[in-house]
């Protein structure tokens, strides 16, 4: 079996939340560490252990407890922005991995839940702290799961083409982050006091398991 082959077979066994909770920016880049380079299967918290098992099986490996350090397992959550509050930064479009946030620069925010993988990766940058993560009423499927790794690639092909210099998805991201921050306020100090606050509050919230 070709490398490719063993690596989209891994990939199709991940979850494709895209939540990057084992380390790697998304579900692909770990099934290519796994089949490349031996990294460990057990770093899914999504997955549970239910899938470090599917893992092993179709490793032919030793099944392993789910790696504590990268999170623990939980239901699936999906985001939710308070609109009365949003000021319409975009900032959390920028971070969603699957296109999941609808809306527009200074129009306020909502999310579609059906494509909202419950990754979390929209609460950090919130200047405003608008968001929440509250328990989804669906189950995390294989379809959802298709149509979640379907939108993190056209997304990917979209950064690709818009910041063809940079090479990695975090710096473009990353890069999109700053000028629209740079756009959200002129005040250096009190943006600086105000992401470092949702820093705060993300971390803190951070402290509580991520599905
Ligand atoms: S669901 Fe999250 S932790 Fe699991 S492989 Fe994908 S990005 Fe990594
Ligand atoms: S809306 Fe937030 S929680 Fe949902 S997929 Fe996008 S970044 Fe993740
Ligand atoms: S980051 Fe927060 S304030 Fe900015 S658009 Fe998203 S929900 Fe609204």
């Amino acid at each position: 079996m070709s490398l490719s082959s063993v690596v989209d077979r891994i990939d199709a066994l991940l979850p494709q939340t895209q939540c990057t909770q084992c380390g790697y920016e998304g579900c692909r880049p770990y099934a290519q560490a796994i089949a490349q380079d031996g990294e460990a299967i057990n770093r899914c918290p999504p997955g549970g252990q239910d899938g470090v098992k599917a893992l092993a099986q179709l490793l032919s490996t030793a099944e392993i407890p789910l790696d504590a350090a990268c999170g623990e397992h939980a239901p699936l959550t999906v985001a939710v922005i308070d609109e009365s509050h949003c000021i319409g930064c975009t900032l959390c479009i920028q971070a969603c991995p699957v296109d999941a946030i609808i809306g527009a620069n200074k129009v306020m925010h909502t999310v579609a839940a059906d494509l909202c993988t419950g990754c979390g990766l929209c609460l950090p940058p919130c200047p405003v702290d608008c968001i929440d993560m509250q328990p989804a009423q669906h189950e995390w499927s294989i379809a959802l799961a298709d149509k979640a790794r379907a939108n993190h690639q056209s997304r990917q092909r979209r950064l690709l083409m818009q910041h063809p210099e940079a090479s990695s998805l975090a710096a473009r991201t990353l890069a999109n982050k700053a000028s629209l921050s740079a756009a959200a306020g002129h005040d250096q100090a009190a943006k600086q006091k105000i992401i470092a606050d949702a820093l705060a509050r993300a971390r803190a919230r951070r402290a509580i398991p991520l599905p």
